[in-house]
Formats: structure tokens, C-alpha cells, sequence
């Protein structure tokens, strides 16, 4: 048996039972909530000269002079998640599903985000899976969207994960949900450990997948069946 769904078996969760759906459980740090002011333009591209001397390197000389302008940029697009509402993404559902009630998964969504201990890249895919109630599917490009709406922050993989369940819990009101993240931390590769090649496997199950170690056997099997 794979190790991953030994280890399930082995180590139950040390957490209490998740609140029901549509209780809020995770706190999701978004631009509006953080009291921040931010910074203007300038004040970024000022910040980032300070790196470029902290690195021992000259923000003057020609190679550098425009990257100050290319960070900041860059860090609109790492970070467009603190602009995006997951419910937004998951607003649209669809009720007419022929009467289709198993399992739906999407595996192998791909993302980047920064971790928040050291703003370095951790890399990896999610695997999404619920079962959906009376109130309908969401379209199945929306489950990727979602997880750029948590991935485009500063995370922790284990934050990643919760908050992806808890959107799918509080606008799908699925019977059970199943999120799995596996991840590579530049972090670790890079710096520190300087472990390469190393992953970080996250797992939460909410419903039927939390109550039914089998649900939990049968979402591991289809993610790793290729
Ligand atoms: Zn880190």
C-alpha cells in the first residue's frame, strides 16, 4: 500500500472534527483586511535598490538599472491573489448535472506561490476533489482559478490547503471535499536544508472523505492512477 494512504491510516488526524460548512475556519489575510498602507511605486522600486546592495551588488550599473521597475511588477503578479475573492471564482454553479452525484477530481493543477517565512517560491500541484450536494458543480477550470486565488499570496502549504477547502466548503456546500497539495520548497532546495528534490505532501478531507477512510483510499487512488 502506498505510504501516503498507510500513513492515513496509522496517524489519524490530531485535529477535531472540522466545523460544519459555512462556518468560517480559516482566516484568509487579504490586502483589504491586513492594515497596511501600501507603499507607492517608488517606495517599492526604492526597496528593492536596498536588496540589490544588501546582495553586495550596485543598482547603478547598467544590467540592474531596470530591475528595481521588473521586481515590482513581477511581485503584481506573484502576489494578484490579495486582489481576487474566492467567491467570486466559485459563483457560478451549475444545478443540471443529469443527475451525476459521484465523485468529481480534478488532479495535477499546477501552481507557484512564495512561502511567507522567507518570500522564496514553493512549486507544486493540487489535487481537488468533493462530491456535490443538491446545490450543484462548479465549472471545472474554476477549481484550478481557486487555487491561484490562495496560491498568489504568502503562504504556508498547510494554509494553501485549508483555505482551498474552506472556499469549496462555504460556496459548493459539497458532501465532502478532499484537497491534496504536493509541493517543492525552494526554501528547503536553495537555502538552509539544501535539500533538492524533496516534497511536502498536504492533505485535508472535509464530509465523507474525513468520515470514510475508504473515500480517503479512493481519492489517493485516483490521484496517483496515471
Ligand atoms: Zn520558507
Amino acid at each position: 500500500m502506498d505510504d501516503v494512504v498507510k500513513s492515513l491510516f496509522e496517524r489519524p488526524p490530531l485535529k477535531a472534527p472540522a466545523p460544519k460548512s459555512g462556518t468560517p475556519t480559516t482566516k484568509v489575510p487579504t490586502a483589504a483586511t491586513a492594515a497596511v498602507q501600501k507603499p507607492t511605486r517608488e517606495e517599492a522600486e526604492a526597496a528593492v535598490r536596498t536588496l540589490l546592495r544588501w546582495a553586495g551588488d550596485d543598482p547603478s550599473r547598467e544590467g540592474l538599472l531596470a530591475t528595481p521597475q521588473r521586481v515590482v511588477k513581477a511581485y503584481e503578479e506573484f502576489f494578484a491573489g490579495y486582489n481576487k475573492d474566492a467567491g467570486e471564482v466559485l459563483d457560478r454553479v451549475f444545478e443540471e448535472v443529469q443527475g451525476y452525484d459521484d465523485l468529481v477530481l480534478v488532479r495535477d493543477i499546477p501552481f507557484s506561490s512564495h512561502c511567507e517565512h522567507h518570500m522564496v517560491p514553493f512549486v507544486g500541484k493540487a489535487h481537488i476533489a468533493y462530491y456535490p450536494s443538491e446545490h450543484g458543480v462548479v465549472g471545472l477550470s474554476k477549481l484550478a482559478r481557486l487555487v491561484d486565488v490562495f496560491a498568489r499570496r504568502l503562504q504556508t502549504q498547510e494554509a494553501l490547503t485549508a483555505q482551498i477547502v474552506d472556499a469549496i466548503e462555504r460556496h459548493l456546500q459539497p458532501r465532502g471535499c478532499a484537497v491534496m497539495i504536493e509541493a517543492e520548497h525552494m526554501c528547503m532546495s536553495m537555502r538552509g536544508v539544501l535539500k533538492q528534490g524533496s516534497t511536502t505532501v498536504t492533505n485535508q478531507f472535509t464530509g465523507i472523505f474525513r468520515d470514510d477512510p475508504a473515500e480517503q483510499v479512493r481519492f489517493l487512488t485516483l490521484v496517483r492512477d496515471k
